[in-house]
């Protein structure tokens, strides 16, 4: 099963996803995870394949109920996308012309892009090195008069400090909503990604910890206002059939996608801790390679429950590509989340930002590298990784 040429997973890694060549490890195998609940994902799909019902049928008021409970939160409503996700967010939140919503520059272009295109300003906050995540201590002298909403992204399956960004935001008397787009299942003290915040934004996209067949997304919300608002805007505005008090988009989930989520689901806890394994696995083979005077391996707050949606080293000295030309060449498969940051976008120039206006974000940019980490990944091919990057630093060692 390949996976559309996208933003996140090219054809090229679907392609290395085969693994056909010995010693190639790809960045993800969505094949693993299919071909292990083939039968019962197969029966999922063609009973919704007889019921005729595509989209929004009771499959997906089965999701909703299951991320709402999964995700420790009183409502969820489903949507197309994480994108989608994160713009009807905004919109029940009215966010609109004149407003502005603070958020990290160092994440995907949906978290900005949902601002821009209901007429508010994006305000960037600068992360913090060892998480990546916005850094709450600066979110004090970013507000002003017009600021409206916080939108922190809990990056790469870590979450984001929650308790000190609601504390600003109640001071203020703002909005949170958080892009949990990375982190279903990720916690702080005890506190799942997506039930601090007015919404919580979520997707199913097939590299995601939980990811359907296709795109898919979900919202969770605090509060029952918001939820029938989310329900709302979603499907147009519709209310009853035909009459429209506001106006909203067309982001309804397929049937289809909720059949096949709702089995994945029951697995999500599992392939978390595979995950987690993984990554413990990936930091005693660093250290016994002794690759860690080289490079930086992720931290993880000890506050907080990882989920490990990316394994994200720094390579520093402007090593970065060189390392992962180097990778690519022995059918390595790695990926730069993100090489860009959003404040240094063309399509944001008119917000004004130059570089060097967050240094952290622009460094981070410059230095991460994100390693194959997915559940069904084996040790050897872990020490394949971890070999090969010890030779391109001339190290030669047996793992
Ligand atoms: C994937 C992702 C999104 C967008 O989700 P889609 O389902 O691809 O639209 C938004 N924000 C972050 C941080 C993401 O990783």
């Amino acid at each position: 099963m390949s996976v559309a040429s996208s933003q996140h997973l090219t054809t090229a890694h679907a392609v290395s996803v085969l693994g056909k060549d010995a010693g190639s490890v790809p960045l993800l195998d969505v094949n693993r995870q299919y071909q292990a609940l083939r039968a019962e994902l197969d029966k999922a799909i063609s009973s919704v394949c007889e019921s005729g019902r595509f989209v929004l049928g009771p499959e997906c008021d089965e999701l909703e109920k299951n991320v709402a409970a999964y995700c420790q939160a009183p409502h969820a409503v489903a949507c197309a996308s994480g994108s989608d996700a994160l713009l009807l967010a905004l919109m029940a939140c009215d966010i609109g012309p004149g407003d502005e919503v603070l958020m990290p520059s160092f994440t995907f272009f949906a978290t900005a892009s949902a601002a821009w295109r209901l007429g508010a300003k994006p305000v960037f906050v600068d992360i913090d090195p060892a998480t990546f995540n916005l850094n709450p201590e600066l979110l004090e002298g970013l507000i002003t008069p017009h600021t409206k909403a916080i939108l922190p992204v809990h990056l790469f399956g870590q979450c984001a400090d929650m308790p000190s960004v609601m504390a600003v935001a109640k001071r203020h008397g703002i909005f949170v909503v958080e892009d949990a787009a990375q982190a279903i299942g990720a916690e702080w003290e005890g506190r799942r990604a997506g039930s601090f915040g007015a919404v919580g934004c979520f997707s199913f996209y097939p590299t995601k910890n939980l990811g359907g067949f296709g795109d898919g997304g979900m919202m969770t919300a605090t509060g029952s206002g918001l939820e029938s608002r989310l329900r709302l805007l979603r499907a147009h505005g519709m209310q009853p059939r035909y009459c429209h008090h506001v106006v909203g988009i067309n982001s309804r989930l397929d049937t289809l996608q909720a059949a096949v989520l709702n089995v994945k689901l029951r697995f999500l806890e599992d392939w978390i801790k595979r995950r987690q394994a993984n990554a413990a696995r990936y930091d005693e083979l660093f250290a016994k390679a002794r690759l860690t005077d080289f490079v930086s391996l992720p931290v993880a707050d000890k506050r907080g429950r990882h989920v490990w949606n990316q394994y994200t080293i720094r390579v520093p000295d402007g090593r970065r590509d060189t390392l992962r030309a180097y990778l690519g060449e022995r059918n390595i498969g790695t990926e730069i989340y993100y090489p860009i940051p959003l404040h240094l976008q063309q399509c944001f120039a008119p917000l004004g930002y130059e570089p060097g206006s967050l240094p952290e974000t622009e460094r981070a940019a410059e230095e991460v590298l994100a390693l194959p980490i997915f559940p069904e990944l084996t040790a050897e091919e872990q020490r394949t990784v971890v070999t090969a990057i010890a030779a391109f630093y001339g190290i030669e060692r047996k793992l």
